[in-house]
């Protein structure tokens, strides 16, 4: 019994998977970047090397037909005010309902956040996780670090600037990296956060890796809408 139960799991793994590389490959995405302040054109130059094809977002109507969207550094706070002024604000929280991937590097990790501290500021509250802004204090604010990372066998170079420190991650919330002992890289489903800089190293492990998770999270959109 328990071993038919396994057979017809994996058999139904086996056929999503296949479904799914049929649907969607990561060389195939269209990738959404808000494009308010702050780094997005290294992001779309990353993603774009990766094979992506890359849109500015500053609209509702820019989100339209993206596999995924990247939130990138810069002040969460102005960034959080734009959202909410241009309708983002909700229209990003539905993207991600709907199952699409999302990566927020910094303030964008601030604003996935489900708690933020110091102080405290609204947030889209997507990922499990309380974070503090501008946490490695003013001597550690900016630096360069290689530290292990769980998606890489090299340790990965992590740029920091003004970063926030994860205090705590919630059950589902996997952690990918960390630093002095907090971690700075970590996924929670189709969400995934960085509190450094992976767009301004060469190495394109992060990028890759929300390129696959963007690739899955639109097949199984796509697999949701016709069911
Ligand atoms: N210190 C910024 C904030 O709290 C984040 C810095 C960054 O994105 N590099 O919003």
């Amino acid at each position: 019994m328990v071993k038919l139960a396994a057979a017809k799991l994996a058999a139904r793994t086996i056929l999503t998977k296949n479904v799914i590389d049929r649907l969607r490959s990561e060389d195939d995405m269209k990738i959404g970047i808000l494009a308010v302040q702050g780094d997005f054109a290294a992001h779309a130059a990353r993603l774009r090397e990766l094979g992506a094809a890359t849109v500015e977002v500053r609209t509702v109507a820019d989100l339209d037909g993206c596999d995924g969207l990247v939130l990138p550094g810069g002040e969460s706070t102005t960034q959080l005010q734009f959202l909410q002024e241009e309708g983002l604000y909700g229209a990003i929280r539905k993207f991600s309902a709907a199952g699409h991937a999302i990566f927020g590097t910094c303030a964008g990790a601030i604003l996935l956040a489900t708690q933020v501290k110091n102080p405290a500021q609204d947030s889209l509250q997507l990922l499990d996780m309380t974070v503090l802004r501008n946490g490695y204090g003013r001597q550690l604010a900016s630096d360069v670090f290689f530290e292990p990372c769980k998606l890489t066998s090299k340790p990965l170079e992590m740029v920091f600037i003004r970063g926030p420190v994860i205090e705590k991650v919630g059950r589902g919330t996997s952690v990918l990296a960390k630093h002095q002992g907090k971690p700075v890289l970590v996924q929670n489903g189709h969400v995934l956060a960085a509190t450094f800089h992976p767009e301004l190293s060469p190495d394109p492990t992060v990028h890759a890796y929300f390129l696959k998770l963007a690739a899955n999270g639109s097949a199984l959109a796509k697999l949701r809408c016709r069911s």
